[in-house]
């Protein structure tokens, strides 16, 4: 479904109306492409305070020159030495001069670390950041994102995160808050054309929508890509699997035998689960019947628990394996009409929050979940005109995202390098106001 405002406040005639009636003016947002991979400018590297993080090689890393014209694309500032509130005066002397200069499209990324539970004045001081990255991100506009990443250990732990934050990859991704822990010491390395190649990638709901895109974006960085989806949406699948020359897999998820039939079809084990498949049967809850609660509830949630079982205890996730969760920023903010679905996708957050620590050190595999608002499907297209206009301008970047946007945040949680990365639920919603 085309968002049609946004072409017109694109125009000459569109942008003097929606300037004349102060209405939402969202800048079309540049994503990745292979001929224009990276951000229009150089990266301007600012630090608050001191600090003990060794970054610029890290930063190397990103392929950004260094900005030399006085109006970066992309800005880093490592807040990780901030402890109390002078600290705090240093983040706004960096970042209040720069601000302003920042081209369109452009990144701004603050580098902390995790409140300290026995220091409450480096608490104070971390935590104000998220704050102060939430407000910027709200005021920045011209489709720059504001993000802060909280980093436990050494700089090499965040490479790929930062490579992600600091590219057209994450256009869609602004306002939130990333943990990233302690990693190995192992010093980043340039980044691989195909860091997924020899792995296998298994996404659930894989022929349309998101799970088409996500597919998409997996075997583009060299997974084999095995597409699930349920028996009637065959065709579908077995299009979407030629055209990334990967497998289709027919079966219905919420199947008891399901976990057992993934074993069989691909017998050498995954490196990649993305549980994307999902439905809605929206309604009030005092007119919602039993049969449209618990379908919901077993795609959206139980079917997730029973497959991700199934399969570490069989052991076919590999070491160095990744499972990639479908949350909703409905089940964060919660939405009339969908307690079913709300409280199906705040289940996939509990399930990613518990499990993470466990499956890591069981089985050395990360467990995530992305939360996308508002992302422009074939779900969202049959949402009634008014809410999908509302549900497309309720964000910081005031649009929809794409399919596309969910599939590259999937494919950062997937890289080999995102080891770090775990437990976290990263929403991908241009910052919806809803449950900010
Ligand atoms: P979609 O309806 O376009 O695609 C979902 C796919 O899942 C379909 O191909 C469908 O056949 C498949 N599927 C459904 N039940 C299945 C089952 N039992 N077994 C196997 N496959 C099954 O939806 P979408 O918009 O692409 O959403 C993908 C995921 O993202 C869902 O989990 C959804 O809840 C979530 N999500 C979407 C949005 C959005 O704005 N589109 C927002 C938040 C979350």
């Amino acid at each position: 479904m085309a968002d049609r405002y946004l072409s017109f406040t694109g125009t000459p005639p569109g942008r003097f109306l929606t300037r004349r009636l102060g209405l939402p003016r969202p800048t079309a947002l540049k994503r990745w492409s292979p001929g224009q991979p990276d951000l229009d400018g150089g990266l301007l590297h600012l630090t608050a305070g001191t600090s003990a993080l060794d970054l610029a090689p890290v930063l190397a890393t990103t392929g950004l020159a260094p900005d030399d014209d006085g109006r970066p694309a992309a800005v880093v500032l490592d807040a990780t030495g901030v402890r109390d509130v002078d600290g705090l005066a240093a983040v706004h002397a960096a970042l209040h001069p720069v601000v302003r200069s920042v081209t369109a499209n452009g990144r701004i990324v603050v580098l902390g670390t995790p409140p300290d539970p026995d220091d409450h004045h480096q608490a104070a001081a971390q935590q104000a950041l998220e704050g102060f990255t939430r407000s910027l991100g709200k005021e920045t506009g011209r489709g720059t994102t504001v993000n802060l990443v909280r980093l436990a250990g050494a700089a090499p732990a965040a490479a790929s995160t930062l490579r992600f934050l600091l590219s057209p990859k994450s256009a869609y991704l602004s306002g939130q808050v990333i943990g990233v822990g302690t990693g190995d010491d192992t010093p980043a390395a340039p980044p691989a054309e195909h860091p997924l190649a020899g792995r296998t990638a298994l996404v659930t709901g894989a022929a349309r929508g998101i799970g088409e895109a996500v597919a998409e974006t997996l075997a583009r960085d060299g997974a084999h890509v095995v597409v699930l989806d349920v028996p009637q949406a065959e065709e579908d699948a077995v299009r979407v699997a030629e055209r990334l020359g990967g497998t289709p897999l027919p079966l219905d998820i919420t199947a008891a035998d399901a976990g057992r039939r993934i074993l069989r079809a691909l017998p050498d084990g995954i490196d990649v689960l993305v549980h994307n498949a999902g439905i809605t049967r929206d309604r009030r809850l005092v007119n919602m019947p039993a049969d449209r609660w618990n379908p919901v509830l077993d795609v959206n949630l139980a079917s997730v628990l029973r497959t991700t079982d199934a399969l570490l205890d069989a052991g076919a996730l590999r070491p160095g394996g990744r499972i990639v969760a479908t949350a909703s920023i409905a089940g964060i903010a919660g939405n009339a009409g969908q307690t079913n679905y709300g409280a199906s996708k705040a289940g996939i957050v509990g399930l990613v929050r518990s499990l993470a620590p466990r499956a890591h050190a069981a089985h050395g595999v990360t467990v995530n979940a992305v939360a996308p608002g508002f992302i422009e499907t074939t779900m969202t297209a049959a949402v009634p005109l008014l809410i999908r206009e509302a549900g497309r301008r309720m964000n910081s970047l005031a649009q929809g995202g794409l399919p596309v946007d969910v599939a590259e945040t999937t494919a950062w949680l997937a890289h080999p390098d995102s080891g770090a990365v775990n437990g976290q639920v990263v929403r991908v919603c241009g910052q919806s106001l809803l449950g900010a």
